[in-house]
């Protein structure tokens, strides 16, 4: 699983960090996402695919 965001289209909702904060964090400054691990482990595949279902900005892309 590779692991693509869009700092452009995110809105800072903040909803990929509740679903996978191993992978997710946002920007001190302004709640941008920021990608901590481009390749997750299997073990977070569900939940890094319910983040990018759940974000409301459509800025996480998952290719597998
Ligand atoms: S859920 Fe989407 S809009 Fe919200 S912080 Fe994460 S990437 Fe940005």
């Amino acid at each position: 699983m590779k692991v693509v965001v869009d700092q452009d289209t995110c809105v800072a909702s903040g909803q990929c960090v509740l679903a996978a904060a191993d992978v997710f964090d946002q920007r001190d400054e302004d709640g941008i996402v920021v990608l901590l691990d481009e390749n997750p482990p299997a073990r977070l595949a569900e939940d890094v695919r319910q983040a990018a279902a759940i974000c409301p900005a459509l800025a996480i892309r998952i290719e597998e």
